[in-house]
This record gives C-alpha cells, structure tokens and sequence, in this order.
C-alpha cells in the first residue's frame, strides 16, 4: 500500500523512521495527506525525504482523478478516480446554497442487481477500503469545501459493512464532519441496518424502496426476494427509535410503473404513522435497461397525493444530467460500455 492515507500511526511512525527523519514528521504527513497535498509539494518536509518518498511510488491519496467534468447547466463535477489496481469509481461533488456533497462509490460495481442502475450491470468487482472511499472525498475537496457526503455512488455500503463504518468514523474524527451531515444509502438490507443503528457514528439513513409493494419491487429489485417492503419498513422504524434521525426513502419514479395513484396510495398506507421522508426523483434512464422517467406532469401528481394523504416529500432535482450524472454511467462509458 503506497498511500500515506491508508496508514495508521504505528505504519507512519516506521516510515519515517525508515527516511531516518524524527518521529514529529509523522504528524506533518498525517496533515498533509488529509488535506490531498501531493508529496512534492509537503513544503515543509526536507527535500531528500520528498525525493525518497516520490520514487518509492508514495502518494497521500488512494486514487487518483483521471478525469473530470463540470456540468455546463448546474456546476455539479464528476470525478472518475482510478485506484492503485486499476480499477475506476466514479465521485460527483454537488453544489447547492448550503455548501457542497460530495457522493461517493463503496464498491467497484455492485452485487445488488437492481433492474434500473447502470452500476451493477457487471456485478462487483470488488469493496472499495475506508482509506480508498476517504481518499475520494479529500480528491473532491479540492474542487470546494465539502460540508455534506453522501454514500450513494456506486455499491451498496451495507455489502462493505466494516470499511463502510470505518470510513464514517473517519469523516467524523480525521475531517470533522458531524454524522448529521453524512447520509447512507441502502436497498435495504435490515439485518445490517439493525447494527448500523446501533454505530458510534450512526449517519442519516435513506432507504432505496422505489416501489410500494413486493409484487412491483421484486421486478425491479432483486434484494425484495430476501425483504418484504414491511421488513425493510419496519427496519427504517427500529433505525429512527434507535437513533432519532429522521429516516429517508428514496422512490425513483419510472413511467407507468410506480408512478400511479395506486401506487402512491400503496406507498402512503406502508409509510403510515412514521414519521419519514420520501425523496422522489424522475428514474434516470440507463440506455441498457430499457426503463423511461416518468413525465413532469406525472412526478408532481404523485408529489401531490403523497402530501394529500400527509406523507411528507420533495421532487429532488436531477443534477448533472448533462454529465452522466447517474449511478455507473461515466465509468461505463470510460470503459467502453454504452451509457
Ligand atoms: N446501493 C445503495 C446506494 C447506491 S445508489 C442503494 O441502493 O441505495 C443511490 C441511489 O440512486 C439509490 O436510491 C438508487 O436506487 C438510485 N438510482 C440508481 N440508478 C438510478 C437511476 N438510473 N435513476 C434514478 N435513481 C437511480
């Protein structure tokens, strides 16, 4: 592992040992590599040691920014970072009133399977580690302060449960970002929402249901064979008891199948008497997967008779459209797939 962010104190305190330095540049690279400075620019280390850490193939970061693309129309940036085996992930920085999130990938690709998401048409490939993830928000920072970061790119962080964990205790101890300002995305596996709830660093839970039924759900997502919509409802409930942070649900509107009336009277009577969110977003449409957005008209309908039947919403925006904002588009377009 060549990258000072992936090293503990006991592995930074033997580097420098082994540059035959004392033992207070430990610190210094510890500072430097949370801020992102390339090692030829830690100014205030000696040049020799810059020199020795350089052609020792040394980096602060665990990835590296292999291309990036700012949106024309809302100034979100996309990053495809490359790690040091090779493989690539994507990042995106969002810019809003508040500051900026940045969202970041915990795998490479993802086992989930879900019918509507370009990052999982290969599967996955691998976890991503703590200091791989840490390393994309500090790629970011470069770009902006980040205030917020969101574990919504690609993988499902509840399949990399430990580093998961391990990169949230980061963002809280190493970069001092509150928990409330943290989000994790999950299709919702419950059995590790349960223990996540129970976390030092609990984060703020969003929950991918995007249909109101089993029936609709097991058609568009493979994780509904092993969780019925009242489980992973139920798993939501224990999650804010046990934490007092309000619980959001993500529904992806997808034309003429969950957007009906129905379908949001359904989606109201499983939502009855919790005291949630639902983040209603226009599906994305991935050309593999044959699925359309719903119609302006139809998301605001749907938005409408949530709130009539008192079930608190937003129509998120659909950021970066012009950049391949969603999930595993720009990588796969990288890597020769079309997006
Ligand atoms: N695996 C996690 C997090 C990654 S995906 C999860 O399932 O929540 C982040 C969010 O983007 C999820 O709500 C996911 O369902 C949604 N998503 C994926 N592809 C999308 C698309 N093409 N259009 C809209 N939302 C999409």
């Amino acid at each position: 592992m060549s990258a000072l962010i992936a090293l503990d104190d006991a592995a930074l305190a033997a580097l420098v040992k082994e540059c035959g330095q004392p033992a207070f540049r430990a610190k210094q690279l510890r500072e430097y590599a949370l801020k992102g400075v390339p090692v030829e620019k830690m100014s205030s280390l000696p040049k020799p040691m810059r020199e020795k850490l350089v052609a020792d193939g040394v980096a602060s970061l665990a990835v590296s920014v292999v291309q990036k693309r700012t949106s024309a129309v809302d100034g979100t940036t996309k990053f495809l970072f490359a790690l040091e085996d090779g493989n690539v992930v994507e990042g995106v920085l969002m810019r809003y009133e508040y500051g900026s999130s940045v969202c970041v990938s915990t795998q490479v690709g993802c086992a989930m399977g879900c019918k509507f998401c370009a990052s999982t048409l290969d599967g996955k490939i691998r976890d991503l580690t703590a200091a791989e993830m840490l390393s994309e928000v500090i790629a970011a920072a470069a770009e902006g302060a980040v205030n917020h970061v969101v574990l919504m790119g690609s993988g499902e962080p509840l399949d990399n449960y430990d580093q998961t964990v391990e990169f949230i205790r980061r963002l809280c101890v190493d970069l001092g970002l509150s928990r409330r300002h943290i989000a994790l995305s999950t299709c919702g596996l419950c059995e590790a929402m349960d223990r996540l709830s129970r976390e030092q660093y609990a984060p703020v839970l969003t929950v991918s249901l995007h249909a109101p039924d089993d029936e609709l759900r097991k058609r568009i997502m493979p994780i509904a064979l092993r969780y019925s919509v009242k489980q992973v409802v139920a798993a939501a409930k224990r999650y804010f008891e046990a934490t007092s942070r309000r619980v959001i649900f993500e529904y992806s509107l997808i034309d003429g199948f969950n957007d009906t009336i129905e379908c949001a009277k359904k989606l109201a009577a499983q939502l009855k008497g919790f005291p949630c969110h639902v983040n209603l977003i226009r599906l994305n449409p991935v050309k593999e997967r044959g699925l359309a957005g719903s119609d302006k008209t139809a998301v605001k309908t749907f938005s409408d008779a949530l709130t009539a039947m008192g079930v608190s919403n937003t129509v998120r925006r659909t950021l970066g459209a012009d950049i391949d904002g969603a999930c595993g588009q720009l990588r796969r377009k990288y890597l020769g797939g079309e997006p």
